[in-house]
């Protein structure tokens, strides 16, 4: 880097000298150096104020004015350059003082050769531009000290604070005199952060980012990133410390909400799913090394959850979930965890508790807590909940185990009516075992066809004729033989696949009854029952996919007949009142069925529009020795004729039984007596000349068997 020739002003009386310094500098420095002489000190002065010197190189005594006033002057103009005086000889007092007073450096005159004279007029201008660079530099640090926007403080080796920036006075709240002087550990909200600091800077002479608690004068804590070096480090600096403190107190806020929020229930406030697993396999791991301080485990599900979301809307849901933690939480103690697994799930690790018998009692007092009325929507409510119980035992070593146990034991308090507790045993875990295989196994049996329908004739009462069929499902499981619906319809009810194995069926009765009324196998008054689950009759779309059957097969609607039962429509009433009216719109015929086993409410039979009553099969089984079941009967059946709409009893499996209903007159009947559930070709041959194969029964058999009741 080129640099612009030095330009140097040489203030000397003596002419001669004046010249020879003029040689000496131009022609013995390379580049050469620019100068100009002046014999007076008003020419100087006036040469100084034209344009700027890089150096003076002046003897003190010019013409117009001697000694150092001549160098207060020359200095006063210089603007910062350099002066070098020439002396008498090396013992000259003057040029002494010159230098004491701000002279630069100072020349004998008798030796102004080219070497010394240009290497003293260099360096004193090299030094002067450093030491002007570090003025400015010292001046940039103090300025970015003042207006940083993150506090500076320094301290010395006793902690105490030397210095601090006005942005540490205000991030702190203190005066700069309430700081000085006062030990940096004020501003530590915790002894051991600053420890730390210290412990670093003797370690490594610097902090980095060390993450610190600190207060403020009012005691508000702040989180805050500190970076410090220790500055005996620093050249020439006396020991001690400085540091740079950054206020992070809203991101780590910030960062603290998100952490819990990662681990806690958004709803509840709960411990979600991944700190309760956290929290069980630390329990688990406790209790492996020390088996004498046992934990128990119970996993709670809200029975009828699902319901008040569908019905009362997502915002009772939420209320119910609140309370339903609030309730949880009041009935443990500080150490035990009530999280939430998701929607109505819930579980409860106890831990350090005595007994079984004590998470019982716990868990009996959630259910009766649980239980207790309350207002949801201007309605009174309350809500009940089934209770799995799991704990530790050689058998199950981790929290999944655990958590599975205690699922298993609550699904089979759920299938006992929930509002319960139960306590997990092996036994359980290998029908649960055997369920998910039979569930795996479902899922695929559709595809694979594996299901059939039978069909059970359905007798008029009067003719003895058949009238219609039950559509009965089936499942030929390639390894567990046929199953009947209680083995398979209830998991598929509670996975949802009933859904689409509920359309399954009846599309295949549909097409099988246009098969027999095309074929001229049954006639047009021929009617098909199917039964119709509750989890398809809450279903939205189940109206659509019937009228598209009904389409799609070219089946008459009032050929069909779907059965509902009392549970079914008691889920939601206001739901299935709707659906049950747009079937009934289709056209299609309605049944009740199992009537007599649940609610046997009258106001359901005036609300739904239903064309059949089916007395539930249980009180023919009982009409042998129950006069009251009997009794039940007639009323339903009579009420049933008050109403005008059909009554069929089913279930009729002896002659003594269909003689003590024949007084009662049902539109119909049904049971072993006159058919078994057939497959299609025997239900066809049935209805073509009264045989079924299974069973040698003539057509008009009822009005036979009638007959010869009468006679007898
Ligand atoms: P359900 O609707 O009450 O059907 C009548 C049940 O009683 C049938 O049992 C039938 O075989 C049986 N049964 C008929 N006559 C007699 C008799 O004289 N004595 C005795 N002991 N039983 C008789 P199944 O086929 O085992 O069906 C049981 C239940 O499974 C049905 O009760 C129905 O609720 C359900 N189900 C059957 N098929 C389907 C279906 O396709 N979808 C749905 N959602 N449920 C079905
Ligand atoms: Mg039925
Ligand atoms: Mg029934």
């Amino acid at each position: 880097m080129g640099y612009d020739a030095i330009r140097v002003l040489v203030a000397d009386a003596d002419r001669q000298r004046a010249e020879t310094l003029h040689t000496l500098l131009t022609a013995g420095a390379d580049p050469p150096f620019e100068v100009v002489s002046a014999a007076r000190l008003d020419d100087a002065v006036r040469a100084l104020r034209e344009d700027p010197f890089d150096a003076v190189l002046a003897d003190l005594n010019l013409r117009d004015s001697q000694g150092l006033p001549t160098l207060a002057i020359l200095l006063t103009y210089a603007g910062g350059a350099p002066v070098v005086v020439l002396s008498e000889r090396a013992d000259d007092p003057i040029p002494l003082r010159a230098l004491q007073q701000g002279a630069h450096d100072q020349l004998p005159r008798d030796q102004l050769y080219p070497t010394p004279v240009v290497r003293s007029i260099r360096y004193a201008v090299e030094q002067n531009r450093t030491e002007l660079a570090l003025r400015e530099s010292e001046q940039r640090y103090r300025t970015l000290f003042q207006q940083s926007r993150d506090a500076v403080y320094l301290a010395d080796d006793a902690h105490r604070l030397v210095e601090v920036n006005r942005a540490a006075m205000e991030l702190f709240g203190y005066s700069a005199e309430e700081l000085i002087g006062r030990d940096l550990r004020l501003l530590f909200a915790d002894e051991a952060d600053h420890a730390a600091l210290e412990r670093q800077l003797s370690a490594s002479g610097a902090v980095r980012e060390l993450e610190v608690r600190m207060r403020t004068r009012e005691g508000r804590e702040l989180w805050c990133l500190l970076a410090a070096t220790a500055r005996g480090q620093l050249a020439g600096g006396s020991s001690g410390s400085q540091g740079i403190i950054h206020d992070v107190t809203e991101r780590k806020r910030a960062e603290l909400r998100l952490e819990h929020d990662a681990l806690h229930d958004q709803l509840t406030g709960l411990p979600n799913r991944a700190l309760l697993m956290n929290r069980l396999e630390h329990a688990v791991r406790v209790w492996s090394r020390q088996p004498d301080s046992p934990f128990v485990l119970l996993f709670l599900d809200l029975d009828r959850f699902k319901w008040v979301n569908d019905t009362l809307g997502h915002d009772a849901g939420d209320q119910v979930l609140r309370r339903t933690a609030g309730l949880l939480r009041s009935c443990v103690r500080g150490g035990d965890t009530v999280g939430r697994l998701g929607g109505d799930e819930f579980v409860v690790l106890l831990e350090g508790i005595g007994s079984v018998g004590e998470a019982i009692q716990i868990a009996e007092r959630m259910l009766r807590l649980l239980d207790r009325p309350y207002r949801l929507k201007g309605r009174e409510f309350y809500t009940t909940a089934s209770i799995g119980i799991s704990w530790p035992a050689e058998r199950s070593w981790s929290a999944e185990d655990l958590i599975r146990e205690a699922d298993e034991a609550m699904y089979r308090a759920k299938s006992h009516g929930g509002g319960r507790y139960v306590l997990f045993d092996p036994a359980m875990h290998r029908a649960a075992v055997s369920r998910l295989e039979v569930e795996s196994d479902l899922r695929q049996a559709l595809g694979r066809e594996e299901f059939m329908l039978l069909y059970q004739p359905i007798l008029s009462m009067s003719t003895g004729r058949t009238t219609g069929f039950e559509a009965l499902v089936r499942w030929n499981h390639p390894r567990r033989g046929t199953l009947v619906p209680d083995d398979f319809v209830p998991l598929a009810e509670e996975t949802g696949l009933i859904v689409p194995l509920g359309l399954w069926v009846l599309r295949e009765a549909a097409r099988q009854l246009r098969h027999w009324t095309q074929t001229r196998q049954a006639g047009e008054e021929i009617v098909m029952s199917c039964n119709l689950s509750p989890r398809q009759l809450l279903d939205p779309t189940v109206v659509d996919q019937v009228a598209a059957i009904l389409r799609d097969e070219r089946v008459r609607p009032d050929r069909m007949m779907l059965e509902v039962t009392e549970t079914a429509l008691m889920q939601d009433p206001e739901q299935a009142a709707a659906r049950l009216d747009a079937l009934r719109d289709l056209g299609i015929r309605l049944c009740l069925d199992d009537f007599g086993t649940g609610y046997s409410s009258l106001a359901h039979l005036r609300r739904f529009p239903l064309d059949t009553l089916k007395v539930d099969r249980s009180f023919v089984g009982r009409l042998d020795h129950s006069p009251r079941d009997l009794q039940l009967v007639a009323t339903i059946t009579a009420l049933a004729r008050h109403l005008g709409i059909h009554s069929i009893i089913e279930g009729v499996e002896t002659s003594g039984q269909l003689a003590r209903i024949r007084s009662l007159r049902p539109s119909e009947v049904q049971g072993f007596l006159f058919a078994r559930p057939l497959m299609a070709d025997d239900a066809a041959a049935f209805l073509r000349d009264g045989r079924a194969d299974v069973r040698p029964i003539r057509r008009g058999v009822l009005g036979g068997l009638l007959q010869r009741l009468g006679q007898a």
